[in-house]
């Protein structure tokens, strides 16, 4: 669909548009139709744009990721979709390995989303050899799948638009979790070590230069704190637009 640039809500209908591509090209599953409207909603509520709060989240992301010994990138169809560029610039900036992970697990699905992170300049993906398949305890089969070499032994996970449960299987083994999730209140969110409520289009590109930085001193983050600060923006938002006189 061709958007015309002065449609008040060009920007949002032309992440709608790579999402549904992404879909038309195999990379996202039905359901992560579902899931980016959920994300769209909390986008409009969050004002649209990236707020002071999850400035303050990618810089204590960054430094995590910088300070890790294995960080490992999880990799799922949106993500793929909306930011392969990004991923492959931070898996560089950060050192990091890749690793594509689908929730609604799918070999062929998986191959697209390899593929298009090559195309996009990665030279290693990890989670594509069934060999090397691990299992996370507490989930059932299809979604438990990691890979040996990568999120498995990864110290420092970023898992964007992760599910709950896979996240809190993730600190149940002991892994430091970093998340974007435009939902301040998902389990995600609230379950994560550092959660950067906004859009995976807008954060990833800051949370690349935030790495490529060399001195990305630590901050004194804390996620509920944060987590509250978003959801208070979020409330004067509304207020600013007089939905809560
Ligand atoms: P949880 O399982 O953590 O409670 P959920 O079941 O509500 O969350 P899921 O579908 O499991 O939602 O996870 C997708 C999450 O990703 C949602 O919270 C959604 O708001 C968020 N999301 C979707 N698209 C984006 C995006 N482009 N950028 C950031 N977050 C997004
Ligand atoms: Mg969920």
């Amino acid at each position: 669909m061709n958007i015309p640039k002065s449609h008040p809500r060009f920007v949002s209908l032309s992440i709608r548009e790579k999402i549904v591509k992404g879909y038309n090209d195999g990379l996202v599953a039905k359901e992560g139709l579902l899931a980016h409207g959920r994300g769209e909603a909390f986008d409009y509520l969050v004002g649209e744009k990236t707020t002071k709060v999850a400035r303050y989240a990618i810089k204590a992301a960054a430094a995590k990721l910088l300070s890790a010994e294995n960080p490992v990138i999880s990799v799922n169809g949106n993500v793929a979709a909306l930011c392969p560029k990004e991923i492959v610039q931070l898996a560089k900036a950060a050192n990091a390995k890749i690793e594509v992970n689908l929730f609604y697990h799918d070999e062929s699905r998986k191959k697209k989303i390899e593929k298009s992170l090559k195309k996009a300049g990665a030279k290693q993906v990890l989670g594509m050899n069934p060999r090397s398949y691990r299992k996370i305890g507490g989930l059932d089969s299809p979604r438990r799948i990691i890979d040996k070499d990568g999120i498995f032994v990864a110290d420092v996970v970023l898992v964007p638009l992760e599910d709950g449960d896979r996240t809190e299987a993730l600190k149940k083994m002991g892994k430091d979790v970093i998340t974007f999730d435009l939902n301040p209140l998902s389990r995600t969110a609230q379950m994560a070590d550092i959660t950067i409520v906004d859009n995976v289009i807008r954060g990833m590109r800051l949370l690349v230069s935030a790495c490529k930085k060399s001195k990305t001193a630590k901050n004194n983050f804390n996620n509920k704190k944060s987590l509250s600060s978003a959801i208070s923006e979020i409330k004067n938002n509304l207020k600013r637009r007089g939905s809560l006189a």
